[in-house]
């Protein structure tokens, strides 16, 4: 791609990027995500437009509130950063047509729906549904173009990912007896499904299990230590740890790199 083809993608992603800081703060709060205007969340003094723009506000205000001082979170900027590399990185090049425009339409919804469940799940424990089911609508509806996999495959893929993992929910519950799979987790993986197909939905199955484990006890030793109280197997299982970002993870993986190509899946 060329230098100027390269700004624009990382500018749009940019812009979005700074977009998705608004939807992760407000969607879970029930507020509207365009009215009112960026404002200061301590003071509510009004963010004035040339502090809004992305990264570059937050240099220039050395990441305090031009108002009243208060620290603003590192997460906005890099929130911006990361859209804007995911952006770059999954450019398919000018599009040659109104399909190959759509494909690149549904990689990008994916990447931007991916960002906000992960920060959404991080700071609430929640994934909406304006997400999944949203998600799950605009994948339908553009699933025609994938440039990876026919339509039916897709759909077939979204059903089974959500019917996996709402009867996996429903037997762990009935054997434990508590709640392993939260439902936004369970529609989630209809929404994965519906843009990456099978290969999507083993990849974001088995990264998420692998790299969920590994962190779960990493975090569950760790907490054991800041407690110095013993914690019991029970507690390591009880451990209230966000599913989605292992789920976008491994989505993501099989997004760049196809991981469930090379395995034969
Ligand atoms: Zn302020």
């Amino acid at each position: 791609m060329s230098g100027l083809e390269r700004f624009l993608v990382i500018a749009l992603g940019l812009v979005l990027g700074s977009f998705l800081n608004v939807v992760i703060h407000r969607l879970p709060r029930d507020e509207s995500l365009v009215h009112p205007g960026s404002h200061c969340p301590a003071c509510q003094a009004p963010v004035r437009w040339f502090h809004n723009i992305p990264v570059l506000g937050y240099l220039a205000l050395r990441g305090r509130c031009a108002s009243c001082g208060v620290r603003i979170s590192p997460r906005y900027p890099l929130v911006e950063l990361l859209t804007a590399l995911l952006f770059s990185f999954s450019y398919l090049g000018l599009p040659a047509d109104l399909s190959a425009a759509v494909a690149q339409f549904r990689i990008w919804i994916f990447v931007l729906i991916g960002i906000s469940v992960t920060f959404i799940d991080l700071d609430h424990r929640i994934i909406p549904h304006t997400l999944s089911f949203g998600g799950w609508g605009v994948g339908l509806l553009t699933c025609m173009a994938d440039y990876r996999h026919g339509p039916w495959e897709l759909v077939l893929a979204s059903v089974a990912g959500f019917g996996f993992f709402f009867l996996f929910g429903l037997l762990y519950e009935k054997i434990t007896g508590r709640v392993g799979l939260g439902g936004g987790d369970v529609n989630f993986m209809g929404t994965i499904g519906v843009f990456l197909g099978f290969g999507g939905i083993w990849s974001a199955i088995l990264i998420s299990s692998v790299t969920g484990s590994v962190i779960g006890i990493l975090f569950a030793l760790w907490a054991k230590r800041q407690e110095g109280a013993s914690s019991s197997e029970d507690g390591v299982l009880r451990l209230k740890i966000p599913y989605g970002p292992f789920l976008v993870f491994g989505a993501l993986v099989e997004l760049f790199f196809g991981v469930s190509s090379w395995i034969g899946l």
